[in-house]
């Protein structure tokens, strides 16, 4: 069997959309921050999905310019009233501390208090999500509705948080292909109950990783990685250098069942294979989408688009982080992420990484003028008329680029059709003995690395 028609099949998954937003319903309650229980106990959830490792790094193990930091555990937060009462209370929800507080326990008045206390006065009945993870502080997060009920001269605080020497934990799934080559897919984990950013991501990620380890084979090898933001993609490229040269493709995946159409933000590279598979999905894609400019900021692709490692990892996303109003706070919650949209976002990433799978170059076996298809059976059986003219547009397409040069995603961008439409024509040429496969992919793939591998 050949490669290109051993991916996995695009519509096997029926349920996908009840599967994700279980997913995502089950890790919602856990406490994650950038270190922690949290992230392990996220992990152990999608192990029982994909075949993850659970990787642990050592607090002040340096990575770039970075340093590991403590790992932070939190048990119990609250603020009582002196006769007991919980007015802030943690297991309420885990946004009500700010992440990385360190431990307190004690009596603090309303105006020492106030000075810990967050709040969005705009929407005085969502909580926002704070961190603190280099600067040693603690904090609470409540409603501004809450914070006017606070009228007690003191209060009893406590944070029951530790702050000690530990690991950075992160979750790594590496499935081989026939080709060297790899398909990056990199979601952060470090969020703790919110939906969009980024049990969203997580859900898609897990899924996706699923999905690519049930095909029989695959083209590309790929890795997934379930990392806190910044630091966890800063830490595994510092510890995995020799692994960079085999990134072909990659994808961070953030935001995706929140409103809005689907958003590309392309690589530093602009023009990589994948940001042209991805702005090519999305232009045929039914309902909006945006292709955005790389710009240094955003989630991890700042790390992997940085300059030293520049990988052609581009973002996928639906209505980017800080453009919708509940973006880190409490009302980015389960009823904010739909089953639907989270399917929707799922599916074009099971087609960009198709069009990345099949993106292979053929030759035309009969270059001298057009060949006679209507003897091969080809302008017959294609349904009706406006149906048959199409089909013929992108069989002619595929006949006249197929010259050894151009792939099918070159044609597809040409001709401006579907690259499933284009692929579908290029099968059919390819049976009636019209086209030839240029080379497989692998070979070349394997001979691209090395010489990749020999010049760094
Ligand atoms: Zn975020």
């Amino acid at each position: 069997m050949s490669v290109v028609e051993s991916a996995p099949s695009l519509r096997a998954d029926a349920n996908v959309a009840a599967e994700l937003h279980r997913l995502m319903s089950d890790l919602y309650p856990i406490c994650r921050s950038i270190t922690g229980n949290g992230v392990r106990e996220t992990l152990h959830r999608i192990q029982q999905i994909l075949p993850l490792s659970i990787r642990e790094v050592p607090t002040g193990t340096r990575v770039f310019d970075w340093t590991v930091p403590r790992e932070w555990n939190v048990r119990d937060a609250w603020v009582k009233t002196l006769d007991g009462q919980r007015v802030i209370d943690f297991l309420e929800s885990n946004l009500h501390v700010v992440s990385y507080s360190i431990p307190v326990r004690r009596r603090a008045a309303l105006s020492e208090l106030k000075g810990h206390l967050h709040t969005l006065p705009e929407h005085p009945t969502w909580i926002p999500y704070k961190t603190s993870y280099y600067a040693e502080t603690w904090g609470f997060c409540i409603t501004a509705d809450r914070l006017r009920t606070l009228t007690d001269p003191e209060y009893e605080v406590c944070i029951d948080s530790t702050l000690e020497d530990g690991h950075l934990t992160y979750g790594e799934c590496y499935l081989p292909g026939e080709s060297p080559e790899e398909v990056l897919l990199s979601c952060h984990i470090c969020h703790p109950s919110l939906c969009n950013d980024n049990l969203s991501g997580i859900s898609v990620a897990a899924l996706l990783g699923r999905w690519l380890t049930s095909a029989s084979r695959r083209r590309f090898s790929y890795r997934l990685l379930f990392v806190p933001g910044t630091i966890g993609s800063i830490t595994w490229l510092a510890t995995n250098q020799d692994k960079l040269s085999a990134i072909r493709h990659g994808l961070v995946l953030s935001g995706l069942g929140g409103p809005g159409g689907l958003v590309y933000k392309r690589s530093r590279q602009g023009v990589a294979t994948v940001d042209r598979a991805a702005a090519h999905v999305l232009k045929h894609w039914s309902g909006d989408s945006d292709i955005r400019e790389f710009v240094p900021y955003g989630y991890d692709e700042r790390q992997y688009c940085s300059p030293g490692i520049n990988l052609a990892v581009g973002c996928l996303s639906r209505t980017p982080y800080g453009e919708y109003p509940e973006y880190h706070t409490s009302a980015d919650d389960l009823s904010f992420v739909t089953p639907e949209r989270l399917e929707d976002s799922y599916r074009a990433c099971q087609s960009i990484l198709d069009v990345l799978e099949h993106d292979v170059t053929y030759e035309s076996l009969n270059p001298m003028c057009e060949p006679q298809l209507g003897r091969r059976g080809l302008y017959n059986a294609m349904g009706g008329a406006a149906e048959s003219r199409s089909r013929e547009i992108v069989l002619l397409w595929v006949l006249n680029l197929s010259d050894g040069c151009h792939s099918l995603l070159d044609i597809a961008e040409r001709s401006r059709q579907p690259f499933d439409s284009v692929r579908s024509a290029a099968l059919a040429l390819e049976q009636r003995g019209l086209l030839r496969r240029v080379h497989s992919g692998i070979a070349d793939d394997i001979e691209r690395l090395e010489r990749t591998r020999g010049n760094s």
